[in-house]
């Protein structure tokens, strides 16, 4: 599902935070929203996945122009970096949430909840709850959970900021191996440039509310447009 920006515009308090953004991402691209902190990246995201309202511009999906949508109504799977699994439930349990809150029957949920914990392998800790899982199969949970409705969209904000530098590195491979089995189009909201080089087709580099830079992540490295994104680019933080 292709998701696009058109002057989207967001203001907290008389403040402006987005100005007129405009960005297209395509039907089954991964592209990361990269920029330091502030810069307007989660802003953004909670206005695809209809946490915040636009204050101007729209938000598509496709054809359907979803700006004034509720979050349930839009179809999109999130993961934040807290991604608060529920502590008393099964993985299995958490997992379904989703789906028994719209109240799928018990073979449905069953089969969804199977499937997808096979895609993100975790198929063996289904009975387990998340206090005894490591933080790797906690985010793999989330991931699980965050697809489970199939949605039409992947909306990711710094997913992997909360793990060491070994998981960081494995679930990097893993969100990306997912990513393109379901073929589903995300959005990864990262501060971290080796994350968004080596995760995303394309990368669109923030800086103040707006987008300075597009591209893939070869011609924006060879070819920086400013100072500023050469600068970003090679100074890992
Ligand atoms: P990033 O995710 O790139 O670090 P944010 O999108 O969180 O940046 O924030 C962008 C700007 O918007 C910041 O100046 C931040 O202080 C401001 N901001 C974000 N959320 C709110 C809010 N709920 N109320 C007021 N200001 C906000
Ligand atoms: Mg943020």
């Amino acid at each position: 599902m292709q998701i696009v920006l058109k002057d989207f515009t967001k203001t907290f308090d008389g403040n402006t935070v987005i100005d007129r953004m405009n960005l297209t991402v395509e039907d089954g691209e991964m592209l990361a929203l990269l920029g330091p902190s502030g810069c307007g990246k989660s802003t953004t995201l909670f206005a695809v996945c209809g946490i915040h309202r636009v204050n101007g511009g729209q938000i598509l999906f496709g054809d359907r122009d979803v700006s004034n949508l509720p979050s349930q109504q839009r179809n999109v799977g999130v993961v934040f970096q807290n991604y608060a699994l529920y502590p008393h439930m099964s993985v299995f349990e958490n997992i379904a949430f989703p789906l028994t809150v719209r109240k799928d029957s018990k073979a449905d949920v069953d089969r969804a909840v199977r499937d997808i914990a096979e895609l993100t392998h975790i198929s063996e800790l289904l009975e387990r709850r998340p206090g005894q899982l490591s933080g790797g199969q906690q985010q793999r949970v989330a991931l699980a959970r965050a697809l489970v409705r199939k949605p039409d969209v992947l909306l990711l904000d710094e997913p992997l900021a909360n793990l060491d530098a070994k998981l960081r590195l494995e679930m990097r491979s893993e969100i990306r191996r997912i990513q393109l089995e379901t073929g589903i189009t995300a959005i990864l909201v990262t501060h971290d440039q080796v994350e968004a080089m080596s995760m995303c087709e394309r990368i669109a580099i923030m800086k103040g509310g707006k987008i300075i830079q597009i591209d893939t992540p070869k011609d924006m490295y060879s070819n920086p447009r400013t100072s500023f994104v050469a600068g970003f680019l090679g100074n890992p933080p």
